[in-house]
């Protein structure tokens, strides 16, 4: 395997080129693996799309190719081959400016080595960043980008203990989100739960340990404590933390390609 630079980087920022590079690697990695795409999944597939070219906060020309995805796609009735929806992405139907950068360059989501980090890391960035852009630009359905997330991560995320840990997480609360606000943090406490799973787990990156996210340094006034002495989380402040966290005009371009 070659030797990767590490990318100096700001621990506490969101950048865009982990959301490009989740982009790159789901639509043209883990698609790819499906030749045809029909049913279920390509419902979930329009759903994701119809996400993406709404709420991705990236540069016209990524958002641009988005769009261009997304109506082709609402004219495919039953089936679409994935070559085709590649030659749409990468425009060799229609000429423009509208490209989605080829590769992967983790930054926020690099790994202490090649095994860790990366997509899943970039996979829930950018989940992250849907839920608040949606609710930024006010969406009319709150559960629109939780649904289209759970819809794509059962049928195309690579890691399948993932999806079926995830699919159960859906099942049991998902359908009692009825605000734009509500799905920010269920999806923030969803991956909480993840996290405490697999704390100490042979796939966890040793300088990057999970933790009950945010920690007190990153966000002093999201933690409390209950009369009994317990930890507790002060749901509004998380609220405000995750809204700027997460926000598109604080996204980080260094290193974009
Ligand atoms: P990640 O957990 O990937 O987090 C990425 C970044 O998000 C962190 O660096 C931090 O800045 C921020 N963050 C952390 N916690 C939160 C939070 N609560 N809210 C908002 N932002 C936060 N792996 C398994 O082994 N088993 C599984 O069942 C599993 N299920 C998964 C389900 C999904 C939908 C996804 C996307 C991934 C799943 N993974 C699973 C992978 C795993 O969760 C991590 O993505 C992977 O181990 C890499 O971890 P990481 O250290 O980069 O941090």
């Amino acid at each position: 395997s070659t030797l990767q630079e590490w990318r100096p980087f700001n621990k506490t920022r969101v950048y865009m080129s982990d959301l490009e590079s989740a982009l790159h690697y789901s639509l043209r990695v883990e698609l790819s693996g499906h030749i045809s795409i029909s049913g279920d999944d390509l419902i979930a597939l329009k759903k994701y799309i119809n996400v993406l070219a709404k709420y991705f906060p990236g540069r016209p020309s990524v958002k641009s190719a988005l769009k261009t995805v997304d109506s082709w796609l609402t004219q495919q009735e039953t089936e679409i081959k994935y070559s085709d929806f590649r030659d749409v992405l990468d425009n060799t139907v229609q000429t423009s400016d509208a490209v989605l950068p080829e590769g992967v360059q983790w930054v926020g989501c690099q790994g202490s080595q090649a095994h860790y980090r990366g997509y899943p890391c970039a996979v829930w960035t950018l989940f992250h960043v849907l839920t608040v852009q949606a609710r930024e630009m006010g969406s009319s359905d709150p559960q629109e980008v939780l649904q289209a997330m759970r819809a794509y991560v059962s049928s195309f995320f690579g890691c399948r203990p993932c999806a079926t840990h995830f699919e159960g997480m859906a099942q049991e609360s998902m359908n009692h989100v009825t605000s734009l606000s509500a799905a920010v943090l269920w999806l923030w406490s969803r991956h909480n739960r993840v996290n405490n799973r697999l704390a100490g787990d042979l796939s966890e990156d040793p300088h990057f340990p999970k933790i009950q996210w945010p920690s007190p340094e990153l966000c002093p006034s999201c933690h409390g404590l209950k009369r009994t002495g317990e930890h507790s989380w002060n749901q509004e402040e998380v609220m405000t933390f995750l809204r700027n966290y997460f926000s598109s005009s604080r996204i980080l371009t260094d290193y974009l390609q």
